[in-house]
């Protein structure tokens, strides 16, 4: 099914399926900005570079992945809803920890929509900018960076 929600928030999972295969992607937030990682790890500035990454030709990402779960329920889902509010809310551990540096852990911090790297077994209290958990309450919900709308716009324009 197509994505008609552009506004994909970051941890977002996609599938695509393709010649019988699926395949997953991820929404990542790297230090350049918004990526699109697929489970080989290969980062992607754009859901159809990462379509075609997969397809050897040019696709068309927004109709070619699915957002994860969204195919069984037939409509896709408020993007709000969508992400989980987790009890570690603005520090969070990227579920995605390929490429991170030995001995380190990569995080995420929701406030200021960036990663970071921590040492190994230790949580860190608050990101390199200074957020902790207080400001959660300020602000719960990962928005979409303007990086990604544009890009939307770019492929609507074929
Ligand atoms: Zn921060």
């Amino acid at each position: 099914m197509a994505i008609e929600n552009r506004n994909l928030a970051v941890g977002t999972k996609l599938t695509a399926k393709y010649k019988t295969v699926s395949y997953g992607a991820e929404v990542v937030q790297t230090e350049e900005g918004v990526r699109y990682k697929l489970e080989d790890g290969r980062e992607f500035k754009s859901l159809s570079s990462a379509g075609t990454a997969i397809t050897g030709g040019p696709i068309n990402g927004w109709a070619f992945w699915s957002v994860a779960g969204e195919e069984a329920q037939g409509q896709p889902a408020e993007s709000k809803t969508e992400t989980p509010k987790r009890s570690n809310g603005v520090i969070r551990r990227t579920p995605n920890q390929k490429g991170t540096p030995e001995g380190q852990v990569r995080y995420f911090c929701s406030a200021c929509l960036d990663s970071f790297y921590a040492e190994a077994g230790e949580k860190p209290e608050a990101c390199p900018k200074g957020h902790d958990e207080s400001f959660g309450e300020m602000k719960s919900d990962v928005e979409a960076p303007e990086e990604l709308a544009d890009e939307a716009e770019e492929l609507t324009t074929e």
